[in-house]
């Protein structure tokens, strides 16, 4: 049974497991977290976040994700935000990964106690997001950009959201395309 727990202020929250869980293993199914945004929940696209008071826009920016490009799905009340999946918190290397089907797995073995965490870059693609990461890991990007994703691509592969996986392969293709257009440059040169 995972565990939302006070982090820091009374306000800023983290989902920990007091059990250890193995590589691999489901721990948040989309189709169970997608249930509880179905109320109070809504899409808009980067351009109508844009509008919104400043106070609106950090309301919404504190439990919103990207669906696609130019779709960030996100509330208001935070009220809403029910599932624990809400209060993973960010790290730049996080012990939780997607799977190829939109579904939260353990990228390690987890052990008991620990804090569990994700790479926001995995799922942001519409804004960059304010704050500073202090994760303190040896690979801390210290801040999360909406193109990080082109880059972790070469770290995590197809785990991400499904909505990526075209834009994966696109860029995967073209890295393939480039190295195999050296070749026969390499070949002449002999
Ligand atoms: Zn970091």
């Amino acid at each position: 049974m995972l565990e939302k727990r006070c982090i820091g202020r009374s306000d800023e929250f983290g989902v920990f497991s007091p059990e250890s869980i193995s590589e691999d293993n489901l721990v948040f199914s989309f189709d169970d977290w997608i249930q509880d945004e179905m109320d109070g929940w809504f899409t808009i696209s980067p351009e109508e976040l844009k509008k919104f008071s400043r106070e609106d826009r950090l309301k919404f920016l504190r439990y919103c994700y990207d669906r696609d490009f130019g779709v960030i799905i996100g509330t208001l009340d935070w009220d809403r935000a029910k599932h624990l999946s809400n209060f993973i918190n960010h790290s730049c290397e996080p012990n939780l990964i997607y799977d190829y089907n939109d579904n939260i797995i353990a990228a390690r073995p987890i052990l008991p106690g620990e804090e569990l965490t994700l790479d926001y870059g995995n799922f942001i693609v519409n804004t960059d997001q304010d704050f500073k990461c202090s994760c303190g890991k040896s690979s801390c990007r210290g801040h999360i950009s909406k193109h990080d994703w082109k880059k972790l691509a070469y770290v995590y592969g197809y785990h991400f959201p499904t909505f990526l996986h075209p834009n994966l392969g696109e860029l995967f293709n073209s890295e393939k395309s480039m190295a195999v257009g050296r070749i026969p440059a390499i070949s002449a040169a002999c």
